[in-house]
């Protein structure tokens, strides 16, 4: 077949190669728009403000607002109000905070499209591309636009997405209309699923077919999280039990003669109090926060969900190309038969030389060795761009492929003689289950065919091999001798690809001539090292998943510390002939599955989720989206992944660093901690709110808040500490523990009665303080209640400093390591100072200043438990 190409352009001469230009390409876009769809409607700030009113408890509390103009309080009235207001404010900044991120989350994880525009490929935000520009797509690629083939090999589209028909599509070059169906033309939305090709975009946004039908795919989730659906079970069940509690303390209150009204304003600020209406908003909150504080550190979560998952991760599944290594490849030996080079230079300076027995080698006398490096260059996708006056060049693909484009230039010296010397025809190209690609390419009228590819792969289709220049049949003893030489570069971490060409008219893998192979460095990632030791400390299993040589893959895990005395390294093949049963019993001890395919790694996953592993899975391939979406955290490389990988995905790697994952499941046990801390916190506070009411009324005493207090407490004291504990940086020990069980509940662990006890301690205590107070100030109501209010406030920031660690006394934690905590602390006992002592708060909050001993008793009931707890209760 030739290259297949028509003049699909011929109402507008737009060049293949050189695309648009920039200023074109603006013009067009401000005449056509952005390609996107119409944006669901986005929730307005407004909308958003309403809701806040639109609320259980606000409703009670209106209405209680109403019953207190009704009756003439209008101070009551006015200031409950306020606090109205003041909890629509706090929430709606909350709220819109939280759409706002998920927003910007949004349009970081929009998709790109590889243009060429002035004479250049590019990588462009797929909103940006418009009608001419010229594409270039791939397998795994999700087509930015409506286009049509222009240029292309072997392209195939996935089209159930628009057609419901999930065989893949062919597409030809041809001229035609672009209907659905037709077959030289690409729609958005839709995915390649093999070949490459150029097309040209014909239609964007909402004029395209998806725009027609669909709305956008590729949405984060954002849908509610098990850990939210439980709490949002939780706060119903606390609702409840808060009622009651509330109606028996209002009961009490009026059969004990107490005001009516003044009892109902009791029972209403109680439950108002009490009753955690925030929770599911804080934890959201806490979550999203925590995305973005991923964000910065390069991994983008795409599912709310995978933040919670990311703590509980057991095994970590990682690619090693570019995961683990720097996927800077370097060739650095070359073996012909009986032959070994060296190459000098490193990474993609092109300033190297071959060598053999430390002399430079003469290409015109070493035939052998000129057409495998001439294969190299040939049989290789990558590009060079031309350097810019003084600059360097830069390179275009896949770093394997650039490794033998340097290797030419060391060799040649012109990058473009030996590309330009042949034509290509036709081309098979690689993908990681054959591990080798072939092109046919013309050369003065003669058709010539170049493979390279994995050794194993590419030698088992030679039947002869080219040796000192001449064409010889080949043997088993041959066979092992590449073998032998090939293993001998594996085992030095080398990554090995062999080289093959034969005459032919067409590309059948068969009957190739060998020619040699190119062993090529790719240095581990320094960082990586370390990492796999935090994992190691941190209960977290590394295992290496590699299309790579099995020598090369263990070498290189060696170096990176992946490798224990009784760890197993096995290959795809031996993978195959395993049994599940089989498998399973082994699976735990596994660090290194090599020369795999895609469909492997599905196994995989689904052999450690039967060993109760919580797994995540890194991918780049189109093929690797079955299991990154079967993992727990399915994970796509964001330099490296395809746009269906990406979409299959709960995280993105935005640097493609394996050190991104470990940083991101820190962040993930960061992130439950803190629930855990706020969680202990908040509800502690409100069972010591309700258990003050609660006892005083059982003890007979008057009650010791006012309403207007307890909503208060409520609004200032809960509120801000308890989302700045949301803020906490996480403890040194957190990726010292194992990882906890992904069905263990938020409580476990005994944070249940940590929390009653506390709740109960609080309680108690202010109590205490009221009724000493009453009896030492001769029933002085107005100063009981104020030193009432004032150790229930001062408990609770006290405790607020021991829910920063489960584990340690927050002395050794330390005070202030968290400053939005420290400023939060400040300003809720700032506004009780002012509450307390200035005259038009205290004529609202129905307080009076007050004295060293008042002080004495609240300091010594809210601070003696906190301090004690903190020095003793840790002490092993
Ligand atoms: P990882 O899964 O760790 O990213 P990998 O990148 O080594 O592994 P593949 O890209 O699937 O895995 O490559 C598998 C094998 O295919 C390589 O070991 C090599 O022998 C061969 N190979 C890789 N790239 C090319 C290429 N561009 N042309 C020909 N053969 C290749």
């Amino acid at each position: 077949m030739r290259l297949e190409k028509v003049d699909a352009l011929e109402h507008e001469s737009i060049s293949l190669d050189k695309g648009l230009t920039s200023k074109d390409a603006h013009k067009r876009l401000e005449k056509y728009g952005y390609n996107e769809l119409e944006a669901k409607k986005k929730i307005s700030a407004i909308k958003i403000l309403i809701a806040q009113f639109n609320d259980f408890m606000t409703w009670i509390l209106l209405g209680a607002t109403l019953i207190s103009g009704f009756m003439g309080e209008k101070a009551d009235a006015v200031t409950i109000l306020i606090i109205i207001l003041i909890n629509a404010i706090l929430g709606f900044v909350q709220e819109f905070k939280t759409e706002k991120s998920l927003e910007a989350l949004q349009s970081l994880a929009s998709p790109t499209a590889n243009v060429i525009r002035d004479g250049k490929i590019q990588a462009i935000n797929a909103r940006e591309v418009v009608p001419g520009d010229i594409l270039i797509v791939e397998a795994g690629d999700r087509i930015a636009a409506d286009s049509v083939l222009i240029e292309g090999f072997g392209v195939q589209s996935d089209e159930s997405i628009l057609t419901g028909e999930s065989v893949p599509v062919e597409k030809f070059v041809h001229k035609g209309n672009s209907n659905i169906g037709n077959k030289n033309s690409l729609f958005m939305g839709c995915t390649v699923i093999s070949g490459r090709g150029k097309v040209k975009v014909i239609a964007t946004g909402m004029s395209t077919e998806m725009g027609k039908i669909a709305d956008m795919l590729g949405e984060i989730e954002t849908k509610q999280t098990p850990l939210q659906e439980k709490l949002d079970h939780l706060g119903k069940v606390l609702v409840v039990g808060c009622l009651v509690v509330c109606a028996a303390v209002t009961i009490t209150g009026i059969i004990r003669g107490e005001d009516v009204y003044r009892m109902f304003l009791v029972g209403v600020s109680l439950a108002v109090a009490a009753i955690p209406e925030g929770l599911p908003a804080i934890v959201t909150v806490s979550l999203a926060l925590g995305v973005q504080r991923m964000m910065k550190k390069k991994a983008l979560v795409r599912k709310l969900q995978a933040v919670e998952t990311l703590g509980c991760t057991k095994v970590i599944c990682s690619d090693k190309t570019g995961t683990l290594t720097q996927n800077k490849m370097t060739i650095k030996k070359i073996y012909t038969i009986d032959n070994y080079y060296e190459v000098s230079g490193s990474g993609y300076d092109i300033s190297g030389n071959i060598t053999k027995n430390d002399s430079r080698v003469n290409l015109l006398s070493d035939l052998t060795l000129k057409r495998t490096l001439e294969c190299g260059v040939v049989c290789n996708n990558a590009s060079i761009s031309e350097p810019k006056r003084g600059g360097v060049p830069s390179y275009v693909g896949d770093p394997t492929e650039i490794s033998f484009v340097i290797l030419g230039e060391k060799a040649f010296g012109n990058r473009n003689l030996v590309k330009n010397q042949f034509r290509r025809i036709k081309e098979n190209p690689f993908d990681s289950d054959r591990k080798m690609m072939s092109v046919l390419c013309e050369e003065n009228g003669n058709k010539r065919m170049f493979s390279k590819g994995a050794t194993e792969r590419v030698l088992s289709r030679c039947t002869y091999a080219l040796v000192n220049g001449e064409v010889v049949k080949i043997n088993s003893t041959f066979r092992e001798k590449v073998i032998e030489a090939s293993n001998k570069m594996a085992e030095e971490a080398l990554r090995v690809l062999a080289l093959a060409y034969k005459d032919a008219d067409s590309i059948v893998e068969d009957n190739l001539i060998f020619l040699g192979l190119a062993g090529m460095i790719d240095p581990p990632r320094e960082e990586v090292k370390d990492a796999i030791l935090e994992c190691r400390l941190a209960g977290i299993t590394p295992v290496m998943i590699t299309g790579d040589h099995k020598l090369t893959a263990q070498a290189i895990a060696d170096k990176l510390g992946m490798i224990e005395k009784d760890s197993m390294v096995i290959t795809g093949e031996e993978l195959d002939r395993m049994s599940d049963a089989k498998l399973d019993s082994v699976i735990n001890k596994i660090r290194v599955f090599a020369r795999v395919s895609p469909s492997h790694k599905y196994r995989i996953v689904k052999a450690f989720k039967r060993k109760d592993q919580v797994v995540a899975m890194t991918g780049d391939g189109v093929n690797d989206a079955p299991a990154i979406k079967e993992a727990d955290i399915g994970i796509a490389m964001g330099i490296q992944g395809t746009d269906v990988t990406k979409e299959a995905s709960s995280m993105i790697l935005l640097d493609d660093n394996f050190t991104t994952i470990v940083e991101a499941v820190k962040e993930g046990r960061v992130i439950y901690d803190n629930i855990r801390k706020f969680l202990r916190y908040l509800l502690a506070c409100n069972i010591g709110e309700v258990l003050t009411m609660f006892i005083a009324s059982l003890m007979s005493l008057p009650i010791p808040l006012l309403p207007i207090q307890i909503l208060l407490v409520n609004l200032a004291t809960d509120g801000l500490p308890a989302m700045a504990l949301s803020l906490e940086k996480g403890e040194k020990d957190v990726m010292m523990r194992k990882a906890r069980n992904k069905n263990e509940g938020i409580f476990a662990n005994g944070l249940w009665s940590k929390i009653v006890l506390r709740g109960a301690l609080i309680g108690v205590s202010t109590v205490v303080a009221f009724a000493v107070t009453l009896v030492y100030a001769d029933g002085n109501l107005k100063m009981a209640r104020t030193v009432a209010l004032c150790t229930l406030v001062m408990s609770q920031l006290f405790h607020v400093f021991e829910c920063k660690s489960e584990r340690n006394s927050v002395f050794k934690v330390g005070l202030f390591t968290n400053v939005y905590l420290i400023l939060a602390v400040i300003s809720s006992f700032a506004l009780l100072m002012l509450i307390v002592y200035t005259p038009w708060m205290q004529s609202i909050f129905h307080t009076q200043g007050l004295g060293i001993l008042n002080w004495g008793v609240v300091l010594l009931l809210s601070g003696a438990i906190s301090l004690i707890s903190s020095l003793f209760w840790y002490k092993k």
